[in-house]
Order: C-alpha cells, then structure tokens, then sequence
C-alpha cells in the first residue's frame, strides 16, 4: 500500500530547504533525475484542499513514473521529457495543451521547447494553433528543420508536413473548466499550470521542455519566454537543464534560463544559490512572479518560487541500490513517495 508522509515532520531548516526545493548529492550517488514543474503562481490554499492537491500529485506522481519508465526501458533523457511533457499536455489540469488558457482574441496558441545539453540543439514553437502535441512539433524543429524557433501558420504548416497529429478545430484544446474559468476571471488573473522536466540521464546527458498556452488574455501574437531558447528553456552538459514558469515577460528580460546555466557554469555558483538568487533576487514576487526547476550534471536540483505555490516534484534512481526517491508538492511543503 502506498503510504505517504509529510516533511513537515522533518527541523524545520530542512523544511525550508525542501520548501526551496533543493537537494544536493555528489554525482556518484544517482543514476537519473527527473524533476517535472505544472506551474507557478498565487495559488491560495489549494496545498491544503485534500481533493485538489491530492489531484495535482497524482499527476505529478504519474509524471514522473511516465519518466521513470522511459529511462528504465533504455530510453535517454530527451525520451523522457517528451514523454513527460506530452501527458502534461493530454492532462486538462495544466495550462499547456488541453487545459490551455486562451488568448485575448478567443483562440489557444501554444508554446513549447526543447533542448538538448550533449550539443546545445534546440527546437521550439510558438503560436500553434493546431498541434495537438506541441513539445512533439518543437522536437520536430529541432531535428528536421535548420531552424531553432517557428511560430504561428508556418509552425502549424510545419508540423502537418512532418506528419505530426493535428486538430482542425482550435476549441480541441478547450474545456469546460477552460471556458468556466475564462467567464469567471475575465481579465483579473492567470492560470496557472505551464508544464516542463528537465532530465539528467544515465549517459550524463542534460535535456530540457517547457510547454504552455502561455498568459492569459495575451495580445498581438505574444510570445512567452516557454519557447524562447535561455528565457524558459534551457540545457547544457556543462550546466544546467532549466524549465522556467510565470510571469514571461521578466523570465525574458533576465534570460533566466540562460543566466542560471551562466552563474553555476562561469561562475561555478552552486544550482541551488544561483537559482535562489536570480528568482528571489533579480526576480520578485511583484515583477517576475514564478519560479523554474533545474537539475545540473551532478544530480542536484533546485526548484525555487517566489509565489505562493508551484506544482513540482522529482524523482531520482540511487547507483547500485537502486532505490527511487521521489517527492513532490504545491506549497512550501514537499510530500515524500514512500
Ligand atoms: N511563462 C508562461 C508565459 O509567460 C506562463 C506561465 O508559466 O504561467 O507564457
């Protein structure tokens, strides 16, 4: 039977060191990581709510064994985010796929990305209308096209081309929670629930996806920082792999993605306080509402927020034991999968 404890029961520094989501260990003691985010924000007491938080970390929890399946079955750590970030996408709950937040035109226009580390390729999309996966069709930019980014009709055009699964109708992407949702907030808050994984795999080799319908009520043809290369999305062997959510607009002015993998490979910063730093320091609650998960090429992870709650967990197979350690949570609070 699956039991499930509380940190909470843990000092309460080590609280607040899960509470900023970071674990560290030396390189020899993980064989994988993978460490998934559905989204930052104000999020009131939903950590607290037994239906809605137990929803969230089932699809957390399926999130990560999606992953952990992949790797164990000899899949790479690309394989793994993909596969993590499609479910993502087919999971009403998060705002990236089915479950995206809308446009201030009425129409869902989806970003996402995809990076590898072991060669700094990268794929992404912004706009799409009418792929129904669009980590797939980022995928398909970055290993059929000599481009990194496609946006709009030519990226949908694209990914038919490439054979991709598409959707006619653009409401596809809609639910009834969606449109509720949209009568009820008009214009006076986001959803949240963006979704990425970043993945260390067993060859040492960093990958990093981030997939959204982006900001709510967004105008012109707005591009968030999801699909643009080191303001969302980020990876590299020699640093980091990083998926960033919230406010885009200041993840793109601060190249988050970028500046974490700079700090902890230039200035040898640990992922942990560069992370810190940069989502509470050059970032705040009022100007860069959000956080990001990371993981470097030794295992370590940081998932930073600097709102009241972000949908995050990790899951990471020890060397020779084999043990799997998995966690996840909403708020400060992180739940341990025993
Ligand atoms: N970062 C996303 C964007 O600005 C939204 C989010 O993560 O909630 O498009």
């Amino acid at each position: 039977m699956k039991k499930f404890f509380l940190l909470m029961l843990l000092p309460a520094a080590a609280l607040l060191a899960a509470g900023c989501g970071s674990t560290a260990a030396p390189e020899s003691e993980r064989e994988y990581v993978i460490v998934v985010h559905g989204g930052a924000g104000e999020m009131g007491d939903q950590a607290d709510d037994p239906d809605i938080a137990g929803r969230y970390y089932a699809a957390l929890d399926t999130a990560l064994n999606i992953g952990r399946e992949v790797l164990d079955g000899g899949g790479d750590g690309t394989e793994a985010v993909r596969a993590v970030i499609r479910y993502f996408e087919s999971n009403p709950l998060f705002n990236a796929g089915v479950g995206a937040t809308i446009s201030a035109e009425g129409y869902f226009e989806l970003d996402a990305a995809i990076m590898e580390g072991r060669d700094l390729s990268a794929g992404a999309v912004a706009g799409v209308r009418h792929v129904k996966h669009p980590i797939d069709a980022a995928y398909a930019v970055k290993t059929a096209s000599p481009h990194v980014m496609l946006s709009g009709t030519g990226a949908d055009r694209f990914a038919q081309e490439q054979g991709l699964e598409t959707v006619e109708d653009n409401s596809y992407f809609a639910t009834p929670k969606t449109m509720k949702w949209v009568k009820e907030f008009q214009a006076k808050s986001k959803k949240n629930g963006t979704v990425g994984c970043v993945v260390l795999d067993s060859e040492g080799n960093l990958t990093a996806g981030t997939s959204t319908g982006g900001m709510f009520g967004k105008k012109w043809g707005r591009i968030g920082d999801a699909p643009v290369i080191g303001a969302g999305t980020y990876a590299d062997n020699e640093g980091v792999a990083v998926s960033c959510t919230g406010h885009g607009e200041y993840f793109i002015r601060h190249s988050v993605a970028f500046n974490l993998n700079a700090r902890c490979k230039f200035l040898g910063e640990s992922i942990e306080d560069a992370a810190h730093h940069i989502i509470f320091n050059e970032l705040n609650r009022e100007e860069g509402n959000g956080g990001l998960i990371a993981v470097d090429r030794h295992g370590n992870i940081a998932m930073p927020f600097n709102c009241s709650g972000m949908y995050r967990g990790y899951l990471y197979k020890e060397k020779g034991s084999g043990r799997i350690v998995e966690a996840y949570g909403i708020s400060d609070r992180m739940i341990e999968k025993q």
